[in-house]
């Protein structure tokens, strides 16, 4: 299989380095096909901004999105950001490694997305008329295609538990597993997390680099967060969750099915993804 690793660390010889390089190695062993976005080595434009688009005019105002679909549409996208895209149909799984910085990903990593993301390309994909909003939210240009985080974090586990302080971590990447990787359509895995990073010795190591290779080993076979898809006959058609549905739960664990709940609709036809290469 095809897996992409988008890795954002500026220090290869770091924690997120070494977990990098282990799953290059170990998924290499296993047949799979790696490609790897190291984003600092690679001087990654992080910033969104008119540079983006050839030619445009610095005194004319900027309206990004817009420019996006022209861009994407018209097929003069930037080179580094069209690479990228490719990657992304090249894939049939992918990795973000990343340290948690401010409790989200560090900015090269968003500027990765935002860049990459594009008008057409994920977002603003499909019909929209009525009450149909598109394809997103478990449809979409990466429909088909698998998803993991592996983080790393300062925090202790307990911290970040459903009582802990910091909030819990399932709450903290819902933004990214919801709204950036599901948005496109990917299916989303639990994350591999590594708690307490800044304290960890080499003794530590062999559990960690065991946990993790075990859950490279599932990328393809373990369940997916179970989000319901926009699309599925969950939502109403103004994109609220239908009342009956997700009793019990609240916040954004609205959005995950609950045991008993009615089947969603099928996929539509999945979109065939690129052959591999
Ligand atoms: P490193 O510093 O490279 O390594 C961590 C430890 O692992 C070191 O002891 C190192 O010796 C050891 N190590 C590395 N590789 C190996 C190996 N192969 N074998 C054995 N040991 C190894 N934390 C939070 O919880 N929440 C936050 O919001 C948050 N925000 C942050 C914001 C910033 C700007 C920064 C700098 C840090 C923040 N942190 C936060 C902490 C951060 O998440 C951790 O510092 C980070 O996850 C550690 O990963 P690293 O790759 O940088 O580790």
């Amino acid at each position: 299989m095809n897996i992409l690793i988008v890795y954002a660390h500026p220090e290869p010889r770091s924690l997120n380095g070494s977990l990098k390089d282990l799953a290059v190695r170990h998924l290499t062993a296993q047949g799979h096909r790696v490609q790897v976005s190291d984003l600092y080595a690679m001087d990654w434009k992080a910033v969104a901004d008119g540079d983006d688009f050839q030619g445009h005019d610095s005194r004319e105002r900027l309206f990004y999105a817009r420019a996006s679909k022209t861009a994407f549409s018209s097929d003069t996208q930037r080179a580094d950001i069209a690479v990228e895209q490719e990657k992304l149909r090249w894939a049939q799984a992918l990795v973000f490694q990343f340290p948690l910085w401010w409790f989200s990903m560090p900015a090269i990593l968003k500027g990765w997305v935002e860049r990459v993301f594009a008008y057409g390309f994920a977002y603003g994909v499909g019909v929209h008329e009525g009450e149909r909003w598109g394809d997103r939210y478990g449809e979409g240009t990466l429909t088909g295609r698998r998803a993991m985080l592996s983080v790393t974090m300062g925090g202790r586990a307990p911290h970040y538990s459903e009582r802990g302080v910091n909030g819990a971590l399932d709450d903290l990447l819902f933004p990214i597993h919801h709204g950036v990787l599901f948005y496109p359509g990917m299916e989303v895995l639990p994350p591999f997390a590594v708690f307490h990073s800044d304290r960890l010795d080499a003794e530590q190591w062999p559990a960690i680099a065991a946990a993790f290779t075990a859950r490279l080993d599932g990328l393809f076979t373990d369940a997916p967060i179970p989000f319901r898809r926009q699309n599925g006959g969950h939502y109403d058609g103004q994109q609220m969750l239908k009342a009956g549905l997700g009793q019990g739960a609240a916040g954004t664990r609205l959005h995950l099915l609950q045991p008993g709940e009615p089947e969603q609709h099928p996929l539509p036809d999945v979109a065939p993804m690129t052959a591999s290469r």
